[in-house]
């Protein structure tokens, strides 16, 4: 058996411990080939399972059951309040099982168990409720044509079909929801690809998907790499819609490979999100703020508020705020309760995130606090504060995907000056602002180009709202209604009276 830490319960320590299958055609079975590879717990560096590698030949046979789920299956033609009824089940068990999910995360990405058990698994029980809702409140509407009483015509709502979903591991479980939840309330049938470094919560989702008694191919769920399991995937011919959550380059790639059949594709990417402060604001409420919006989920965010942006009569202020706030966050391995910030997910990502800090230095940028890697073991890295950071830096244009925050800077009383910097980047997934005056907050909020602007807040993630990005942040929304829509076709039907 493979170390597991000590303070994950029995329930999940078997679970983790068990012979990993990947669930395909409602069967749980090995890839074709017989292959696996290692998960890692971040905290150790220690391999703590192994799951099966999906290769070519096995997203063909899950793309293949879902085609078949979709094409001659129950799903399509299943009553919408089944559909629905099905998702509200998903969403029960889910919470019934909440602490054996949270500890699945915790254990596998590194996040604070306490954090998991509060955000990541209710909002993902959240999700499937509110999508629930949606199977039912799905309808076309009547037209009136140019000739009035010559034709009667109204639109279809129809599911898009077979759904290639593909999700990063910052949000294991969380992002599985956000994707499943809308797909399945409109009917879609779904493959669904794990990221290779957080694979257990979703392997035991799809447990309790065929618990809950889904149709055999309604849902499948694959483990395997980018390249191997994610890019076929991304390609196959039977498949009709592709929605991708991960880096911009990788999104690129996503948007080639669907053009072979013009799968619809939808895509949520990178972010360089600011957080912009006014004098006027509340100052511990910024600043607490404003330090939760890069330090949250180890700055693994892609809305992370990685530019902090404050008027110069408060920068020294919220600054030495933020980074006083950063110093005393409390880092360890997810599962102590008492961890405030766990490790980084991998190795690779404790390597990038390290450079970009060496990156920062080289160019000239003051660490404030932290900048440095941490403990014996594990992927654990302090959180940062870089000032005299310049707009050209690489640490202030790329996004960093870690607990690093650029703080910049700005003397401008004028709102379109203010917009033009924060829009100053190549992403536009989010933004926020914080002031207590009305009309600079609204102003400002039509003037950033972004697809969430929170105002006194960052990070609020619920089912309700539509997120995404414009510019290079993505294509489409996902949550709220708007993830629904594009998981539909519209028919326009016209007959002549
Ligand atoms: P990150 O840089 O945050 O790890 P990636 O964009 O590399 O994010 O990965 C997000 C998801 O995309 C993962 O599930 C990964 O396996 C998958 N992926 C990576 N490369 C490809 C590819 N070429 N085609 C399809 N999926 C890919």
């Amino acid at each position: 058996t493979l170390p597991i830490d000590s303070r994950v319960s029995t329930r999940t320590a078997d679970f983790i411990g068990q012979k990993h299958r990947m669930f395909i055609d409602g069967r749980f079975v090995v890839a074709a080939s017989g292959k696996t590879f290692p998960v890692y717990n971040p905290a150790t560096g220690e391999v703590i399972a192994h799951v099966p590698e999906a290769e070519a030949e096995d997203v063909d046979r899950a793309v293949r059951a879902a085609r078949a789920a979709f094409d001659n299956g129950p799903w399509a033609r299943m009553k919408p309040s089944e559909r629905g009824r099905l998702l509200w089940k998903l969403g029960d068990l889910l919470e019934k099982h909440l602490e054996e999910f949270a500890e699945l995360e915790s254990i596998d990405n590194g996040k604070p168990v306490v954090v998991a058990r509060a955000a990541d698994v209710p909002l993902a029980v959240d999700m499937f409720r509110y999508m629930g809702g949606w199977a039912t409140k799905i309808s076309g509407s009547t037209l009136s044509l140019s000739s009035p009483g010559e034709f009667h015509s109204y639109t279809l709502r129809e599911p898009v079909g077979v759904a290639a979903q593909i999700i990063p591991w910052n949000f294991p479980l969380l992002m599985a929801a956000w994707k499943l939840g809308p797909a399945l309330a409109a009917g879609c049938t779904v493959v669904l690809k794990l990221a290779e470094q957080t694979p257990l919560s979703g392997l035991r989702l799809a447990e309790l998907i065929h618990e809950a008694g889904f149709p055999e191919g309604v849902v499948n769920v694959l483990t395997g790499f980018g390249e191997g399991a994610g890019a076929p995937l991304a390609a196959h011919e039977m498949v009709d819609k592709v929605a991708f959550t991960g880096s911009t380059e990788v999104g690129r790639l996503i948007v080639r490979a669907a053009a072979g059949n013009l799968k619809k594709v939808t895509l949520e990417l990178g972010g360089k999100s600011p957080a912009i402060v006014f004098p006027d604001a509340d100052m511990d409420r910024a600043i607490a703020g404003t330090a939760s919006a890069i330090f949250f989920n180890q700055g693994q965010c892609c809305c992370a508020g990685s530019r902090l942006m404050v008027h110069e009569k408060v920068f020294d202020q919220v600054v030495e705020g933020v980074s006083r706030i950063a110093a005393k966050i409390k880092i360890g391995p997810g599962m102590d309760p008492s961890t405030e910030l766990g490790p980084l997910v991998s190795d690779e990502q404790f390597q990038r995130v390290t450079g970009y800090i060496r990156a920062g230095v080289d160019e000239g940028a003051e660490v404030l606090t932290g900048g440095h890697s941490t403990g014996d073991r594990g992927y654990f890295v302090q959180p940062t504060v870089l000032a005299k950071t310049m707009p050209e830096m690489k640490v202030v244009k790329e996004e960093i995907f870690g607990p690093v925050v650029c703080a910049q800077r700005f003397s401008d009383d004028d709102l379109d000056r203010i917009a033009a910097e924060a829009n100053d980047t190549v992403f536009g997934l989010a933004a926020s602002i914080w002031t207590d005056d009305l009309s600079t907050a609204h102003k400002l909020a039509r003037r950033i180009r972004a697809g969430t602007v929170w105002i006194n807040c960052h990070n609020i993630f619920d089912a309700t709202l539509p997120f995404g990005g414009y510019k290079e942040s993505g294509w489409g929304r996902e949550k709220g209604e708007e993830a629904v829509q594009n998981y539909l076709e519209t028919k326009a039907v016209a007959v002549a009276l």
